[in-house]
């Protein structure tokens, strides 16, 4: 077992390779399933392909930003990780999000997606990546 001193998080591995963000993400990682946190660092993994992120925790979430947030983590089951995209659009036509609704009070449509495996962050899901990650650096 090794716990990074920067973010507190907890691995089997010393030294292990991991994004490293500030310690309410490592709070809010601490206790999840081996499963739900590879697929939770593939997935931010994926976000650092498409460009620089920082990432930081509230209570009930991981918030990904570039210049402002654009996507958001909301749970890591035992094996899945929750997230959602706000879109200023509804992208109705897709095969990816179980559920589309718009924010109370805002012109946000928030687009949740469950992800079960990383073959479940295909090439739609990349796009929407894309197109989230824009908006996050959109000021
Ligand atoms: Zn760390």
């Amino acid at each position: 077992m090794w716990e990074c001193p920067l973010c507190n998080r907890i691995f089997k591995n010393n030294h292990q390779s991991h994004f490293c963000a500030d310690k309410s993400v490592g709070d809010f990682l601490t206790g999840k399933s081996d499963s739900s946190l590879a697929l939770f660092d593939y997935f931010i993994s994926k976000f650092e392909e498409i460009g620089p992120i920082k990432l930081y925790a509230t209570k009930s979430m991981v918030v990904i930003a570039a210049d402002i947030g654009f996507a958001y983590v909301i749970n890591l089951g035992k094996s899945f990780v929750d997230v959602v995209l706000p879109f200023k659009e509804l992208h109705e036509d897709n095969l990816c999000f179980r559920k589309m609704a718009l924010v109370p009070g805002s012109n946000d449509y928030n687009h949740h997606l469950r992800i079960m495996y990383k073959e479940d962050i295909n090439e739609e899901v990349f796009e929407f990546m894309k197109k989230a990650y824009a908006k996050g650096k959109n000021v």
